[in-house]
């Protein structure tokens, strides 16, 4: 049993012109196909939607917003407060002068890329290898095959918890490694990419070399979060999870990936509190093994089911 209720909060939300659901399921909205359901989902309609809502909702209720949970692991209790996923409105794509490429945030970074090859624009072909969004990608400065989100961020547009309509350039993200500095409470709602002009068949042949070491090297077509751990500096996580003996270790139907060993895997039927004890096992693995602290690159958000 959930432990949010959303109807009682559904009261206290403005009306909004995109679709407001109480008590909303999430697993289905997420690569793993688990955990409980948003307390209140919301889709706004578009940006203008979208900072109106906030602008409206009470400071002390919890807002995050997801992409298309490749990078998320959402507890069996769910979440609570409103979980916002951008569609359509925030969909457009578009050719600008001198290689630039804006984005809606709800694109996915495999259509940029494919847009950018079609278009002869070099640089975003790494886009090619990342299976979220574009929203996504500027929270988590995605990045494959050599390439990262603030290698090609000219500027990010995104509405802050009161409504503001904000535009950061590349320094205002303050970028590391799989990192975003810039506020949390940021929603983002399109990129402007810079690339530079490329051949659309040599391009094309990067994407296609990349498809196949992807399908050669991760499993991409499994229930998973993609990497769990980030790589510590000088060092691969798989290789420490590998050393440390866990390649193909199980909790139930959690199981972390035979061909990839820092990928876990839903095998079917996993609670989200099965796939995070988990991971904090190959962590304290790891940690014995090697003295090596992972920290997790995938985003745990909501509250432990008390049935669990
Ligand atoms: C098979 C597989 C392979 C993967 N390979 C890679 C890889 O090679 N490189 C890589 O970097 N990642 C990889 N990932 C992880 C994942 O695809 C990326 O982190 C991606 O950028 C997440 O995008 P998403 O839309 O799914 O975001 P979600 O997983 O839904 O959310 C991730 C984070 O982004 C935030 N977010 C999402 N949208 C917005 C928005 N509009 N505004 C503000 N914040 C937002 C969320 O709040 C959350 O904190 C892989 C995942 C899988 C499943």
């Amino acid at each position: 049993m959930a432990r949010v209720d959303g109807e009682a909060l559904l009261k206290r939300l403005p009306p909004a012109r995109g679709r407001l659901a109480a008590n909303a399921p999430l697993a289905d909205l997420t690569w793993f196909r688990t955990g409980g359901p948003a307390e209140v989902f919301f889709s706004p309609a578009d940006e203008a939607d979208l900072a109106a809502f906030l602008t409206a909702t009470p400071a002390d209720i919890p807002i995050y917003v997801i992409g298309v949970g490749s990078n998320l692991l959402v507890r069996d209790g769910g979440m609570p407060g409103v979980v916002i996923r951008l569609g359509k409105g925030f969909s457009g794509l578009r050719l600008e002068p001198e290689s630039r490429i804006r984005a809606g945030a709800a694109v996915l970074d495999v259509r940029v890329a494919r847009f950018a090859q079609e278009h002869g624009i070099d640089a975003l072909t790494f886009l090619r290898g990342i299976p979220g969004t574009i929203g996504g990608a500027l929270r988590m400065n995605g990045g494959a095959y050599g390439g990262e989100t603030k290698d090609i961020l000219v500027e990010a547009r995104a509405v802050d918890r009161s409504g503001m309509l904000r535009v950061l350039s590349n320094s205002d993200m303050h970028y590391a490694y799989r990192h975003c500095g810039a506020p949390e409470e940021l929603i983002f709602t399109e990129a402007l990419f810079q690339g530079w002009p490329g051949d659309p068949a040599t391009i094309a042949a990067a994407m296609d070399k990349i498809t196949e070491s992807r399908e050669a090297t991760q499993p991409v077509k499994t229930r998973t979060g993609g990497s769990t751990f980030k790589n510590p500096p000088g060092q691969k996580s798989w290789q420490l999870i590998d050393r440390a003996g866990m390649r193909g270790f199980s909790i139930g139907p959690a199981k972390v990936s035979e061909m990839h060993c820092n990928f876990l895997i839903n095998e079917g039927g996993a609670t989200a509190a099965q796939i995070e004890e988990l991971g904090e096992t190959v962590r304290r693995r790891v940690k014995e093994t090697s003295g090596i602290d992972l920290e997790w690159e995938i985003k745990r958000i909501g509250v432990a089911d008390g049935n669990v």
